[in-house]
This record gives structure tokens, sequence and C-alpha cells, in this order.
């Protein structure tokens, strides 16, 4: 326990509507005009008209208030392809060989602990093997709404609840249903702002503390924001990753991953649970 959590009186946030706070109609008519007109441009395009690919589909959390359309995307996806775990989507594409088919890897970021309590449950339910990128600063504490962790680093606007991160205990307990761990560093900064140094000693001290709580190899490596260029060098940082002994290295760019495409430069999708069908189809059929 740090002093910090002992302050911490807030309960632990359960739903994304104590998520986004005071702010949740204002996000929610975003939303869907969002919805609406991607839904628009959507239409016509089909995933399965596309293959040959490894797509990540990833989220940042699942509440108790998302859990039925985290399932229904889930469900969705799965009648386009096979959901592999994040080391067979490596060796898949470290092979150089044909991609025949379509294949989902889904990952989650932020390592919070509503992933464990309501998203874990259903894809352990569904079969879906999984990765987790946990912040080891982060494992086993939270956070008050006001700290400027919880505000500036993870973006969370709820005002009544606290910003809670999975324990140790339950990263081994997703391990033992199939979740992969992996590294999103130990502090979440943007590696753009920080020194050849500071890059090497987020990506080491995370990897050594991962290895040490679960006693695995940790070789899978996501980067904070996750946008090339601006939050993330891919070429200082892609080379140091691997150096580090990673295996693999995902960002935020969207796109499919094709035959040729390097581990060290994964495309991934975001989505919120919330968002509804039209919306992945536009994402999963684009390339
Ligand atoms: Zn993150």
């Amino acid at each position: 326990m740090t002093p910090f959590e002992d302050k911490n009186k807030f309960k632990p946030t359960d739903s994304y509507k104590e998520w986004l706070g005071s702010k949740s109609t204002n996000q929610k008519i975003r939303g869907m005009f969002r919805g609406l007109a991607i839904g628009a441009l959507s239409v016509g395009k089909d995933i399965g008209n596309t293959a040959n690919w490894i797509r990540f589909p990833y989220y940042h959390h699942v509440f108790s208030d998302e859990m039925r359309g985290f399932e229904r995307q889930i469900r969705y996806l799965k009648n386009f392809g096979e959901f592999i775990g994040l080391n067979d989507a490596t060796n898949f594409l470290n092979t150089g060989k044909e991609i025949n088919g379509r294949y989902f890897c889904l990952t989650f970021d932020d390592g919070l602990s509503c992933c464990y309590k309501y998203a874990l449950p259903i894809i352990r339910d569904l079969q879906i093997p999984a990765a987790f990128y946990v912040v080891t600063n982060m494992v086993g504490k939270s956070f008050e709404p006001d700290s400027l962790v919880s505000r500036k680093v993870f973006g969370f606007r709820g005002t009544n609840t606290s910003i809670e991160f999975l324990t140790w205990d339950q990263c081994r307990a997703s391990a033992q249903a199939g979740v992969t761990i992996g590294s999103h560093t130990k502090s979440h900064r943007r590696l753009s702002e920080l020194t050849l140094r500071e890059v090497r000693t987020e990506l080491t001290a995370s990897k050594l503390e991962i290895e040490t709580h679960m006693g695995i190899v940790c070789e899978h490596f996501c980067a904070p924001y996750g946008l090339p260029g601006e939050d993330f060098y891919l070429k200082r940082d892609g080379q140091l990753v691997r150096e580090t002994g990673y295996r693999s290295f995902a960002t935020g760019s969207r796109g499919a991953n094709k035959k040729g495409d390097s581990s060290f430069a994964l495309k991934r999708d975001h989505l919120l649970a919330n968002w509804d069908i039209p919306q992945l189809r536009y994402f999963f059929s684009t390339s």
C-alpha cells in the first residue's frame, strides 16, 4: 500500500457512466453522431470481402454496463475469423508466410481491473485468447478521481469513483485463464518525451517486474498513447524494444497486419464496447 492509497476513500469505477462523470451526456451525444457518420460510411462495406490479415481489436475498459456490448462485438467478429493469441499472431507475422484467412488478436491496454472483472468472464466463456498490457507502477493501485494520474495520464473524467488497476494476483489468475501479460511501460509516460536511456529503463524495468511477479518471460510491449511520430519514434523505440528482448511492439495505428508486416509495428484498432456493429464493419473492412 502506498500512502496515496491509504487516503483513497472512493469506490472503484464500475460503469462507463461513472468513468465519464458529468460529461457523460455530451459524450453520449457526440458518440451518437460519430456512430451515425461512421455507420453511413460503412454502407456497402463487408469484412467478409477482405482477407489474409491479422487484425488487433483493442480496448481500454469493459465496465459492468459495457459487458453486453463487448460480448456482442466479439461474437460479431467471430463470424469473420479466428481469434488467436499474441504469441501465435507474432509467430505468424515473423515467419513471413502467407496469411490465409482472417485472424483477430484481442488486446487490452493499461491493465484496469474492470477488464478482469467484466471482460475476462466473457472471453473465457467464448474461449477467446487475449492480452493485457499492464503499467507496472500502477499494478495493485487505485487513484482518487482528481489525482494527476487519473486525469492526465489515463484521461479519467469521473468525479465520485477511483481508477483501479489489476493486482498481481489478478494478473496471475488472468494468465491461468489464457491471458498473455505484456508491458505497457512502468509509468505510462510518452516515449517521445523521454531520452534513450529513460526509454530503455521503461522497457527493461517493466519487463523484469512482470517476469518476477508472473514467473514468465515477458515478450510483448505496447507503447502508451500509441501514435507513431507523436507518442513514440518507431525507428528508435522499435529498435530498443527489440534489443530489450521483446518479440512484438503494439501501436495504436489502425489497420490490417498483412504478410511481410513487422511484429515490431503491430497495427491495432481501438474499440469502445458501446459502439454499434456498423462502426466495427467500417473499421475492420478498411485496410
Ligand atoms: Zn495506455
